[in-house]
């Protein structure tokens, strides 16, 4: 009677091994948290393929049952621990054990994950808020009354350009 002991199904990601894994590498076969998908997609000596969590547990493909090669397996038996097919459940085997089916298990497990990620949001989101307040959205709005400056015409009164000249042709005085 452990409720934390759930807490502990959680798929942690491969890289940092602290952080929830909610992407998952479809090429590499590892789990990774948001902040190692980046450092994951960096190394290209392998084209990646990181899809979420959830795409890839619905995508997921059961392995096939060793017994009834074209059955996949749909249950676990606890007691074998092994994976094994609907038609391995026979009075003859697993009789009285523990059968668990597999799609439950990581349904269950995503249901862990998605509790985690409320957790997570609880404590981002007051950061968001502050981040929102602290924001200079708002300046003064009075700002707007700005009084455009008319160009001023200034009157000039020059007079008219053009100045004339007084031709005063002296010639007279000849004797
Ligand atoms: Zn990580
Ligand atoms: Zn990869
Ligand atoms: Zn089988
Ligand atoms: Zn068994």
């Amino acid at each position: 009677m452990d409720p934390s002991h759930s807490a502990q199904d959680v798929v942690r990601c491969a890289l940092c091994r602290d952080a929830v894994a909610l992407m998952y590498c479809n090429v590499c076969h590892m789990h990774l948290c948001d902040d190692c998908v980046a450092k994951h997609l960096s190394d290209k000596s392998q084209v990646h393929t990181v899809v979420s969590l959830t795409q890839y547990l619905s995508s997921l493909q059961f392995p096939k049952c060793s017994d009834h090669p074209d059955k996949q397996c749909k249950l676990y038996c606890e007691n074998c621990d092994c994976l094994i097919c609907l038609h391995c459940v026979t009075p003859e085997k697993h009789k009285h054990h523990d059968l668990f089916n597999l799609k439950e298990i990581y349904q269950n497990k995503q249901e862990v994950i998605r509790n985690d990620l409320e957790e997570l949001e609880k404590l981002i989101y007051p950061k968001y808020q502050e981040a929102a307040t602290n924001s200079p959205v708002k300046r003064a709005d009075g700002s707007q009354h700005w009084q455009k400056l008319r160009s001023a015409r200034k009157t000039r009164r020059s007079p008219p350009s053009g100045s004339r000249r007084h031709h005063s042709n002296t010639t007279g005085g000849n004797r």
